[in-house]
């Protein structure tokens, strides 16, 4: 197992490594995020502990543009006690897990195993298909770059089409991610929803995304419609 450590305070950093060094693991140690974002995209590593707080480009950049570059090593963030904010922050771009300083070394550890049992899946923060973006913490959505306004179950109901591009999706598999008991047999709600959704991405721009499968249900084309 091979961990990267970005952390600028030399001493933390020493204690960590050596602690990590203890259990058998390959660690490298950087201390700015230049070199992080180097070090990251030339090594497959199985974890990367990413310090918030960093000089020059700080530890939620480094987050976003490793995730942006194709880099999926787990990451875990290492935040200050109360900084919510940062911690939401670095969720949202793409970290996994985060740890307050200071933290108990045992958590570190366990925090870190879980992560790499995970492995390297693409896990990205933006969903992009054809020419739509879906950005689920600002629940915004775009075709071709254009704003499109959605209320919150077409929101939710395109996140799902977008998680799984050209997957034939049952009317039944679309209800039971999207909506709760109280509309179990309501199919029919799954196809009133489809078309107002066909209404603001596919109909302005010309285009059909979203195909009817006879006797099956609805299918999200993999290009978006192009
Ligand atoms: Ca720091």
């Amino acid at each position: 197992m091979r961990v990267l450590i970005v952390e600028d305070e030399a001493k933390m950093a020493g204690l960590i490594r050596h602690g990590l060094e203890r259990e058998g693991m390959a660690v490298d140690v950087t201390g700015n995020g230049e070199d992080a974002l180097w070090k990251a995209e030339a090594v497959d590593y199985d974890a990367i502990l990413l310090d918030l707080m960093l000089p020059g480009i700080d530890g939620l950049e480094v987050c976003r543009r490793l995730r942006e570059a194709g880099v999926w090593s787990p990451i875990l963030m290492l935040t200050a006690r109360d900084a919510v904010r940062d911690r939401v922050a670095g969720l949202d771009r793409g970290a996994d897990d985060y740890l307050t300083k200071p933290f108990s070394y045992a958590e570190l550890l366990a925090r870190l195993r879980a992560l790499v049992r995970r492995g390297r899946p693409e896990r990205p923060a933006e969903l992009q298909v054809g020419s739509l973006r879906l950005d689920p913490a600002t629940r915004q959505t775009w075709r071709d770059g254009k704003e499109i306004e959605l209320s919150a179950k077409e929101f939710a109901l395109l996140e799902i089409f977008m998680r799984q591009p050209g997957q034939i999706l049952s009317r039944f598999q679309l209800l039971e991610h999207a909506w709760d008991y109280e509309y179990e047999n309501r199919s029919n709600i799954v196809d009133s929803y489809v078309r107002f959704l066909r209404e603001k991405i596919d109909r302005p721009f010309g285009i059909e995304s979203i195909e009817t499968v006879r006797g099956a249900g609805y299918r999200l084309r993999e290009d978006g419609g192009q």
